[in-house]
C-alpha cells in the first residue's frame, strides 16, 4: 500500500472457517501496518463453500418488517406514533447512522458493492429507500426483483452510473487491486457522492492479542487487513477525503479468535455460532466480550471500522 519495502516482516496464517488448515503467507507493512496475502489462490471459489454467508437470504418476518419500516420513517423525519414508540425501546438498523452522515435520502441513488444476493439492499428497499443496485460478480446470474432492487453478476470494473452513496460491508477486504477498485468507485460517485467502506483492521488490539490466530484475517479470503494509514494513502490517491471513522467491532473478535488458538473452526460443532450451548464459552464470558469490544471501538481499537469518505 505505501511501497515501504524495508523491514516488513511474514506470519503463516491458516484457514480456518472451514478447518481445512492450510497456511497461507502474509506480509505485514512495517510502516502503514498493512497485512496482504502474498499469494492469491489460483481457485479462490474453492474457499468460498456453496453455503458462505452472503448468499444466504435472512427470512424476513411480515411484522418485523412492517415495524421496521416505521422505525426508519421516524429516525428520517416521517412522522408516525408508532416508529417514535420504537425509538424508545430499540435500536434503529445500523444503516440509519451511515445514511445520516452521508445526507442520503428516500430517492438516493445507493449502489451496494459485493452484496451477495442483495439481503441488506432488500431491506433498505422495505423500509423506503427507492433507488437500490447491488453487484456481486459471484452470484450466479442477474436478479431484478420485483420490488425494484437490482443486483447484477458483475465486477466493479464492467458497471456504469452515477451513485449518490456506496458502500462495501465488508467485501473490499476481499478484492485484489484496492487502487484500481478505488478508482472505479470514485467513477461511479456523482461529485459531492459519498463512499462507505466496512473492513476489518489490522491496528486493532486483537491482532496484537492474537497475531495469526486473529479470526479477522480470515486467510486466504481476505487479502489485505487495512488500517487507518493504508486507507488513507488509497483515498488520496484515488480522489476522496476521509470524512469520519467509526469503528464497530463486536464480540466475535474475541470468541471467534479465542476457538482459532484452539484449534476450533467456525464451522466446528463447537463453535459458538454453530451451537452457543456446545460453545466453549458461558454467557457471561460472551458479554464480557461484547462490552470489552465496545470499550475498545470507543477507543479506536476495535477490529473493524467504517470509513466514510467523501468524493472530492
Ligand atoms: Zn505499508
Amino acid at each position: 500500500m505505501c511501497t515501504n519495502a524495508d523491514a516488513n516482516i511474514t506470519h503463516m496464517v491458516r484457514e480456518m472457517m472451514f478447518g481445512l488448515c492450510e497456511e497461507f503467507e502474509y506480509l505485514e507493512c512495517s510502516r502503514c501496518g498493512c497485512l496482504q496475502l502474498l499469494q492469491i489462490p489460483e481457485d479462490p471459489a474453492k474457499y468460498y463453500g456453496e453455503q458462505y454467508y452472503s448468499y444466504k437470504k435472512s427470512p424476513h418476518g411480515v411484522l418485523k418488517s412492517i415495524l421496521r419500516r416505521r422505525l426508519v420513517q421516524h429516525v428520517f423525519g416521517g412522522k408516525n406514533l408508532i416508529g417514535m414508540a420504537l425509538s424508545r425501546c430499540t435500536a434503529a438498523p445500523d444503516y440509519c447512522d451511515w445514511f445520516k452522515k452521508c445526507s442520503v435520502e428516500w430517492d438516493s441513488a445507493i449502489l451496494d458493492v459485493g452484496c451477495g444476493i442483495g439481503d441488506r439492499i432488500l431491506k433498505m428497499r422495505n423500509d423506503g429507500f427507492r433507488d437500490l443496485t447491488g453487484i456481486d460478480p459471484y452470484i450466479e446470474r442477474d436478479i431484478i426483483y420485483d420490488c425494484g432492487v437490482k443486483v447484477y453478476k458483475r465486477h466493479i470494473y464492467d458497471i456504469d452510473g452515477d451513485f449518490d452513496f456506496i458502500m462495501l460491508n465488508h467485501s473490499f477486504e476481499h478484492m485484489d487491486y484496492p487502487f484500481a477498485v478505488m478508482k472505479n468507485l470514485h467513477r461511479l460517485l456523482k461529485p459531492g457522492g459519498h463512499l462507505l467502506i466496512r473492513i476489518p483492521v489490522a491496528a486493532s488490539y486483537a491482532w496484537r492479542k492474537y497475531g495469526v490466530h486473529w479470526v479477522q484475517i480470515d486467510a486466504p479470503r481476505h487479502l489485505f487487513l487495512h488500517t487507518p494509514q493504508s486507507i488513507a494513502i488509497l483515498a488520496s490517491e484515488s480522489g476522496f477525503k476521509i470524512a469520519d471513522v467509526k469503528y464497530d467491532s463486536y464480540g466475535f473478535q474475541f470468541w471467534g479468535s479465542e476457538q482459532y488458538k484452539r484449534g476450533i473452526s467456525l464451522t466446528d460443532q463447537r463453535s459458538y455460532c454453530v451451537d452457543p450451548r456446545k460453545s466453549i464459552f458461558s454467557k457471561e464470558q460472551i458479554k464480557a466480550f461484547r462490552a470489552k469490544s465496545t470499550a475498545l471501538n470507543a477507543n479506536k481499537e476495535g477490529d473493524s471500522a467504517c470509513f466514510f469518505l467523501h468524493k472530492t
